[in-house]
């Protein structure tokens, strides 16, 4: 019996990088702190723009949430129009959907334009509750959808395995892919001609005219509230133009004016956005079926159940997604694992 491996399959199939850590100062138009898919997407826009960047990973490049999503690119993630219509208004959602619809939209000219091999494939999207009584939520996310010109349609016929459940929401032609290709596709043009990838770097701080304007992720949680917002400069934000800054890291300096912060939770946050955040838990399952898993991306609403398949060498892998807890709730991890393992031999059997 293959017993599998405890990593992301996306790392576990795919070349890791070896980028140098920060030596020299080098000199640069934009630095980028992060090199998560964020990281990596802006430092490509901004080269193909024509200027030089310089991203600076603590770890290594994708191999932090990136490197352990399930990858889905969709027009949504779950049933969130409507509480975003509802929460927020029309306008809101429709800024919403644009932000979607752009990044969902520029992916594959990427792909294209850079000739990245990383499994790219259209398939649909299907989102579905195993909670009956949660047929409504469907309908009102639909009537948002239809007013947001959202294209989207209620199905009653899913496939295998999910063929107990009644009614679903199908978005066709969405797409998944394999992110760390993608993203080793990305580092390959960013990397050279006056652009620099620098991993095991990690920044402490940002400063301007001595100024502490944003600090590292263990200051964040170091420093209580107080002497937090004594140590950022809050006129960053509308300051940040042409000053230069100086980015301090576990290797020495760098400087250049324009730092773009793109470390997932922010190490700049002068709004306080941190105080909205939640640390979340959740696990990933790849499992080999013996009946082929139907093309698609399913997400259960409730009880919140992620599915996607994607081709190894040994068969098409499904991964499957779920039961996240708030982090500070304490769970036993092997506990955890077993329950979603049993509730999908249930759905398989
Ligand atoms: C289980 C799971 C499934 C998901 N499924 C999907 C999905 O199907 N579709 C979808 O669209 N989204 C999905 N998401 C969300 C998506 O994966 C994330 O939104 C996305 O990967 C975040 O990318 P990022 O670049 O912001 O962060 P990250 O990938 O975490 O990158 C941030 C980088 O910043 C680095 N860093 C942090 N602090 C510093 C510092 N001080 N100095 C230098 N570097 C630093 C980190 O090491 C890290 O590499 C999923 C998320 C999870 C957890």
């Amino acid at each position: 019996m293959y017993l599998g491996k405890h990593m992301p399959v996306w790392l576990d199939t795919a070349n890791g990088t070896n980028f140098p850590h920060l030596e020299d100062e080098v000199e640069v138009d934009v630095v980028i702190v992060g090199g998560g898919i964020a990281g990596l997407s802006a430092a490509t826009s901004l080269k193909m723009e024509g200027l030089s960047i310089a991203i600076l990973e603590s770890k290594r490049i994708s191999n932090y949430i990136t490197g352990a999503t399930t990858a889905k690119i969709a027009v949504t993630s779950n049933l969130i129009y409507n509480y975003i219509f509802t929460n927020f208004g029309k306008e809101f959602a429709l800024k919403f959907k644009e932000a979607y619809f752009s990044a969902f939209n520029k992916i594959p000219k990427i792909i294209d334009k850079l000739n990245i091999d990383c499994d790219y494939r259209r398939v649909p999207l299907y989102i579905f509750s195993s909670d009956e009584d949660s047929f409504d939520n469907l309908k009102s996310e639909l009537d948002v959808l239809k007013e947001l010109d959202i294209d989207a349609k209620i199905i009653h016929d899913l496939s295998y395995p999910f063929e107990n459940i009644n009614n679903g929401l199908l978005y066709e032609d969405q797409a998944e892919f394999h992110p760390k290709k993608y993203l080793n596709g990305l580092a390959d043009f960013i990397n050279g001609d006056g652009s620099y990838i620098f991993e095991k770097t990690k920044v402490l701080a940002i400063e301007e005219n001595e100024n502490i304007l944003a600090i590292g992720e263990k200051g964040i949680f170091k420093t209580n509230e107080n002497e937090r917002n004594k140590n950022l400069n809050n006129d960053f934000k509308k300051n940040n133009d042409n000053k230069m800054k100086t980015i301090v890291t576990e290797r020495g300096n760098l400087k250049a004016k324009n730092v773009l912060i793109a470390t997932n939770s922010p190490i700049y946050d002068p709004d306080n956005l941190y105080k909205f955040l939640s640390q979340n838990k959740s696990y990933l399952l790849g499992v080999y079926t013996k009946s082929k898993f139907p093309q698609g991306m399913f997400v259960d609403h409730s009880p919140f159940h992620s599915y996607r398949s994607t081709s190894t060498e040994k068969g098409e892998l499904v991964i499957i997604g779920g039961e996240h807890h708030l982090l500070e709730i304490l769970k036993i991890h092997g506990i955890i694992l077993t329950t979603l393992e049993t509730s999908q031999k249930n759905l398989w059997m």
